[in-house]
């Protein structure tokens, strides 16, 4: 078991990606504290979590608000008393459109999610992360927010800075002791997709990887679940 006893707190852990992750850590061993806005989502993790004979707790919080991330993050310590790993996987996506098309709202409302979401979680699960002297961060990014994409103005932009977030925190949190890195998973079948593209369990080994003592040493990496071996080398 790669992730005997370690916290893995996840947000968006309700479906899709987040559920896999949360699933894949709990046959490792961990336990999970999971998030995201829709409760009966969460529990339907939660039970499967449980049914592996690990432990799992789920809160409904929205990553994008202050009051309900601090919320989220006292109650995670609450219940565990640390965290050695997060996954900041929430996110959501808008149709394809021209930038001179978008809704100001719906540029907010991504930014928001996307890249305020880790932020916020970042900076409450931190303080927990240095008094430990240990922990590893994994932001969930895409191929969106490594290359040009017409018609995906706030989704990329948020990615984007998501990299850009993830390498300035890794340089930061170093000498805590804590690695960070940000993985595209690839095209996935999840909600976001509309259901196409691979499944949600079979980009989940890397995610595994960077939450264990493996990675020791491993931060500032820019991985893709299909290259990651390859990625580290
Ligand atoms: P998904 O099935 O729609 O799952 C998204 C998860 O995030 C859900 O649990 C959702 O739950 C949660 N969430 C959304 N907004 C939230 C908020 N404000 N606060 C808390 N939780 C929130 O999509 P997915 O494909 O698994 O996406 C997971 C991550 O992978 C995202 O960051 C996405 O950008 C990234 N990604 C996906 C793909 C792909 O092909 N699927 C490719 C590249 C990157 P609620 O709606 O109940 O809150």
């Amino acid at each position: 078991m790669k992730l005997k006893d370690k916290v893995a707190l996840i947000t968006g852990g309700g479906r899709g990606i987040g559920k896999a992750i949360a699933l894949a850590y709990a046959r490792e061993g961990a336990k999970l504290a999971i998030c995201a806005r829709t409760e009966a989502e969460i529990d339907g993790t939660v039970n499967e979590i449980q049914r592996l004979n690990v432990q799992g707790n789920g809160w409904t919080c929205d990553v994008s608000l202050e009051e309900s991330v601090k919320n989220f993050v006292g109650n995670v310590v609450k219940k565990f008393g640390r965290v050695d790993v997060l996954v900041n996987n929430a996110g959501v996506m808008t149709r394809p459109i021209p930038i001179t098309e978008l809704e100001i709202k719906k540029w907010d409302y991504t930014i928001a999610v996307n890249l305020r979401g880790p932020f916020l979680v970042t900076q409450s699960v931190l303080p927990i992360m240095m008094k430990q002297k240990s922990g590893s961060i994994v932001n969930v990014s895409s191929m969106v927010g490594r290359g040009a994409y017409a018609n995906f103005i706030a989704y990329a932009t948020s990615k984007w800075g998501l990299e850009g977030f993830t390498q300035t925190l890794a340089a930061e949190a170093r000498s805590s002791g804590i690695r960070v890195n940000s993985v595209e998973p690839g095209y996935v079948a999840t909600k976001l997709t509309g259901y196409s593209g691979s499944k949600p369990e079979s980009v989940t080994d890397v995610f595994v990887y960077l939450a264990s003592d493996e990675a020791k040493g491993v931060t500032g990496k820019m991985l893709s679940s299909s290259a990651w071996k390859s990625q580290i080398k």
